[in-house]
């Protein structure tokens, strides 16, 4: 699909190796732009440590105003050791969790995909073909359900008293489960039909309303297989038989962190993008997993390949463009095959070709055609 107005994209590079690798994707999605025949337009805003130094909030309005008027918003990264000493709530990264629920962006879609080439940087020894999507809830369950502390005199059974007593809530609705079973139904209809739903039912009121859900969301999806595994399973078998799963549904926590683990049997951080959603009409945000790695920002070191999927999985999801998206995913494969290599998925073989930051955003652009 293409339009004559060109696509809006919110751009907010943010902090450390942000502005880096944020400035290849949009190299790398103009020039997937021209030779796809649709515009974009771009609308650079601040969020993150630079936003605190420019007008002292990590999210201003303005910014959250842009990204709504958007057709999709790109994001490198947030955060950094200059803003450490600030008090929570008021930190680089509150930003994030500003856009995502100021946006409503309540499926974050996390694929994990190891490429063949880049196998010996996986800690696992026989890693075999892991190509895996994690929908995870976003905005509801445990991180955003009641919370609080108090004292309690009341004595454990050994005598000991309670004293302070904290305490977080697992709470979904039947319609927070159903919007996000539903999307991933969808994603693993475009994929291998297979959908894992991850929960702890064995334990979790919460999870067996997950269970209940997707049973009956499944009527409406025959030719995708659903099958459940507890969470604590979930993560042996991501290690024992990565391969084996397809598509991924599970709550916010339980898909922070099997969205992590999942990444780390690819191997490289820097090859791994993400995006949020939320309802059809809002905009999706786009961004790499990884953070605004301070220690590299300014050496040229940083990998831009995660953010430039990032901007392959905008233009799909987000902007419909799914030829220019596998022209940028099969870009970034070539330019893996051919043997470019950034300092993090360097491993010193043969016919390897050390680049920087720009060189691989070089080789894309050229890969693209
Ligand atoms: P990190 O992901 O920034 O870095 C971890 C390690 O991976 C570092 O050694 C870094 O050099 C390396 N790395 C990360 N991305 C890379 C890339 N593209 N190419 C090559 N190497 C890369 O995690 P951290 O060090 O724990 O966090 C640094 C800052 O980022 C913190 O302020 C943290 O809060 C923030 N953070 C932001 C986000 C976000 O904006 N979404 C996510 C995670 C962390």
């Amino acid at each position: 699909m293409s339009t004559s107005s060109p696509y809006r994209i919110a751009v907010i590079k943010g902090d450390g190796i942000g502005p880096e690798i944020v400035s290849s994707a949009m190299k790398v999605l103009s020039s997937a732009a021209a030779r796809f025949g649709f515009g974009v337009e771009y609308n650079e805003v601040l969020a993150g440590g630079c936003a605190i130094d420019a007008c002292g909030v990590p999210l201003p309005s303005y910014t959250l105003d842009a990204c709504r008027a958007s057709d999709a918003v790109l994001l490198g990264a947030v955060g950094g050791p200059k803003w450490d000493g600030i008090e929570p709530s008021r930190r680089p990264e509150r930003a994030l969790l500003g856009l995502r629920s100021g946006l409503g962006l309540y499926a974050n879609l996390r694929p994990a995909l190891l490429f063949p080439e880049l196998a010996s940087a996986s800690p696992l020894k026989n890693a075999g073909a892991i190509d895996i999507l994690i929908v995870r809830e976003l905005t509801g369950g445990i991180y955003f359900g009641e919370n609080g502390s108090y004292e309690s005199s009341d004595l454990l059974a050994d005598g000991t008293v309670k004293g302070k007593v904290a305490y977080d809530t697992e709470a979904y609705s039947e319609g927070e489960i159903r919007r996000i079973v539903k999307q991933a139904f969808e994603f693993a209809r475009g994929r291998g039909r297979k959908l894992t739903l991850v929960d702890k039912a064995n334990v979790l009121a919460s999870s067996r309303l997950w269970r209940e859900v997707a049973s009956s969301v499944a009527s409406d999806y025959p030719d995708v297989a659903l099958d459940f595994l507890y969470v604590d399973n979930c993560t042996m078998q991501l290690i024992g038989r990565p391969s084996s799963f397809d598509v991924i549904v599970t709550s916010n926590m339980f898909g922070d962190i099997i969205s992590d683990e999942a990444g780390m049997i690819t191997g490289s951080i820097g090859m791994l993008p993400s995006a949020s959603l939320g309802a059809p009409e809002t905009p999706g945000m786009y961004e790499p997993i990884h953070g605004s790695a301070p220690d590299i920002a300014g050496t040229g070191k940083a990998n831009p390949l995660a953010t430039i999927l990032s901007a392959a999985m905008m233009l799909r999801w987000s902007l419909g463009e799914k030829a220019a998206a596998d022209a940028i995913e099969d870009a970034v494969k070539k330019v893996v095959a051919d043997g470019y290599r950034t300092p993090d998925i360097a491993s010193g073989a043969d016919g390897e070709i050390s680049v920087d930051t720009d060189g691989m955003t070089e080789a894309v652009l050229k890969a693209l055609g």
